[in-house]
């Protein structure tokens, strides 16, 4: 990108900042760019931190297959500057936008690959790819104002597992599995957060857990009438409002939109045909993503979903994390 450098794009004004991402994909394709050269610019403008040491002390070590080359000054570690980001070891990368277009546009595994030009595997990898890249951003996740939660538990699913033998399916076959617990918590902003916690339930703790880091004193958060959510906020100094079957239907403090949420997950949900718990997370935040960041333009949204994507510095080790999960 000629005369563009990002560091002038962080410091536009958020309107700006708004309005250059819902023209990236137009800007990326007029001047011949993919994901891979966004990926780039992306890391010039933090820092090409060592993947293996995470030092600064970096320097440039010359371009190998027209790619630039890093050194480490602390470890010795050569690497290029894409290394374990969502495009790392990436082959015909220059699709990826494309790619990108097809999944926004909510088409399945098989129809990007055709679409796109890739094999069904790769299909499935790039998706996961850029789901473990959007991960990352829950970190950041907070609230502001009249917050509620609640849980939403689901089916156990190991589904597209191998199985080495017709033992091992039956003994998983025969396998109990108990529920899978997500914690839901939302505000009138639209901040929202989806966060597969464990099995069973969604537990005192761990409610305690997400309030303490996404929550003030200054917030008031409504539960509903369950053990768990009670003994949770009994112990916050925010204001709490425990809600009761009259407050559900028409109060101030209701838990309606976090009820609405869960909801449309589900109902959004639906399009996967199940997903493997594994993969839970990505596709909560996927949803989290599409509801916070995203316009439904999908051209618009290509630009923002690349940004998002490419915000990871750590994507790839997160997916290889991922996708080599073994089920026991
Ligand atoms: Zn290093």
């Amino acid at each position: 990108m000629d005369n563009f450098n990002l560091l002038d794009y962080q410091a536009l004004p958020k309107e700006q900042k708004r309005r250059f991402l819902d023209n990236l994909y137009q800007f990326l394709l007029k001047n011949n760019y993919t994901a891979v050269d966004y990926q780039k610019l992306k890391i010039q403008s933090t820092a090409p931190i060592c993947p293996r040491c995470e030092s600064e002390n970096v320097i440039k070590a010359g371009v190998r297959d027209g790619k630039q080359v890093y050194k480490c000054k602390d470890c010795g570690r050569q690497y290029r500057e894409t290394a374990r980001t969502f495009v790392y070891r990436m082959r015909k990368a220059d699709k990826m936008l494309e790619y990108l277009k097809c999944m926004l546009e909510g088409k399945s595994l098989r129809a990007c690959a055709s679409e796109v030009g890739i094999s069904l595997r790769t299909s499935f990898n790039w998706r996961h790819k850029i789901l473990a890249a959007i991960k990352s951003l829950q970190g950041g996740i907070s609230f502001s104002g009249i917050v509620e939660a609640d849980e939403l538990l689901m089916k156990y699913s190991e589904k597209g597992r191998k199985y080495r033998s017709r033992k091992e399916y039956e003994k998983a076959k025969k396998k109990k599995h108990s529920k899978v617990a997500v914690l839901v918590m939302t505000d009138r902003e639209g901040n929202l957060l989806f966060k597969h916690v464990g099995r069973k339930k969604v537990t005192n703790s761990q409610i305690r857990e997400e309030l303490s880091h996404r929550v003030t004193d200054s917030n008031l958060i409504c539960v509903k009438q369950k053990k768990e959510f009670k003994k949770a906020v009994k112990g916050t100094k925010s204001k709490k409002v425990v809600v009761n079957k009259t407050q559900i239907r028409r109060g101030v403090y209701s838990v309606q939109v976090v009820d609405k949420h869960i909801n449309d997950f589900k109902v959004w949900l639906q399009r996967f045909r199940g997903v493997a718990t594994k993969y839970l997370q990505s596709y909560l935040m996927w949803f989290v993503i599409t509801h916070k960041y995203l316009t439904s333009e999908i051209e618009s949204d290509i630009g923002r979903l690349l940004n998002l994507a490419s915000s990871d510095r750590w994507a790839w080790d997160e997916y290889w994390r991922l996708v080599n999960t073994k089920y026991r």
